[in-house]
C-alpha cells in the first residue's frame, strides 16, 4: 500500500478581516516570473466578503469542472446568509467567474504553492497574521491513483471548450511563432 501525504489548510472564517493579503500573495507567487506583477483575479483562494452581512469567507480553489451544477446550494449558518455556490471550491465553473484566469479562461487549481525547495506552510498560510488559515500535513495510505497534472487539466479543459482540431492548430501556430 503506498501512501500519500494529505495537505490541509484550515479555514476558520471567524477570524478573518477580509485584509486579502492570501489573494494578493498567492496571485504573486503564481505570476511568472514569480513575484512579478499582482492580480488578484489570478488567485487561487477568493475571499467572499460582505462587510454588512459580517460575511468573511476565504474558499481554495479545488478541482476542475466542465459543466454547472444542475441544482445551486444556498447556506445560512449562524444566522448569516451566504451566496449561491458561496462554498463551491470548483474551478472554472460556467457559472461564476472565479478560478478562472481572466486572460486565458484557463481553470486556477490551488496547488499548495508546490516549488522546489518547498516551503515550510503554504504561503497564504503564512501572510494570514490572525490565523484564519492554518496548516497540517498528515501520511494516508492510498491506492496509487494515475494523477493528471495541471497542464494536462488545463489542455483538457482547452480540448473541451474549443475543439481538439482548433487547440491543435494553435498549438503548431505557437510553436512555428516561438522557432521563427
Ligand atoms: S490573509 Fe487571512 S485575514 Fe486576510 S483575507 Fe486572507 S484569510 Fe482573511
Ligand atoms: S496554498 Fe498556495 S496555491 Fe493554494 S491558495 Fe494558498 S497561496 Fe494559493
Amino acid at each position: 500500500m503506498a501512501k500519500k501525504k494529505v495537505k490541509v489548510i484550515k479555514i476558520n472564517p471567524d477570524e478573518c478581516n477580509g485584509c486579502r493579503a492570501c489573494e494578493a500573495f498567492c496571485a504573486a507567487f503564481h505570476a511568472d516570473p514569480k513575484y512579478s506583477v499582482v492580480n488578484p483575479a489570478r488567485a487561487r483562494i477568493r475571499v467572499i466578503h460582505d462587510p454588512i452581512k459580517n460575511i468573511f469567507l476565504p474558499v481554495l480553489a479545488g478541482p476542475h469542472t466542465e459543466a454547472e451544477c444542475l441544482v445551486r446550494d444556498k447556506y445560512t449558518l449562524e444566522g448569516k446568509e451566504y451566496d449561491e455556490c458561496a462554498f463551491c471550491r470548483a474551478t472554472a465553473c460556467p457559472s461564476r467567474e472565479v478560478f478562472k484566469d481572466p486572460d486565458s479562461g484557463l481553470p486556477l487549481k490551488c496547488d499548495a504553492c508546490e516549488t522546489e525547495p518547498p516551503l515550510e506552510e503554504p504561503l497564504c498560510v503564512q501572510v494570514c497574521l490572525v490565523d484564519a488559515l492554518t496548516y497540517e500535513e498528515r501520511e494516508e495510505e492510498t491506492e496509487e491513483a494515475e494523477k493528471l497534472e495541471d497542464l494536462e487539466i488545463g489542455l483538457e479543459s482547452l480540448v473541451n471548450k474549443y475543439g481538439l482540431d482548433k487547440v491543435m492548430d494553435a498549438m503548431a501556430r505557437i510553436a512555428a511563432s516561438k522557432k521563427g
